[in-house]
């Protein structure tokens, strides 16, 4: 699995970082997300996906 997001659609709603904090962060400056494991480990790649389907601003996509 990989992991992108775009930081111009995201509006720093913070639910991917609840959702998986393993692989998401929020930038200081702005609050918008910051992929920290580009290809995230196997334990993590279900709250990945709900991370994903989750995401308000359809900010994040995965690619398997
Ligand atoms: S859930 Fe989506 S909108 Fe919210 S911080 Fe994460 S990427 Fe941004």
């Amino acid at each position: 699995m990989r992991v992108t997001a775009d930081a111009e659609r995201c509006i720093g709603s913070g639910m991917c970082v609840l959702t998986a904090g393993e692989v998401f962060d929020q930038s200081e400056d702005d609050g918008t997300v910051i992929v920290l494991r580009p290809e995230p480990p196997e334990h993590s790649r279900d709250a990945v996906r709900r991370a994903a389907g989750n995401c308000p601003a359809a900010a994040i996509t995965l690619s398997p």
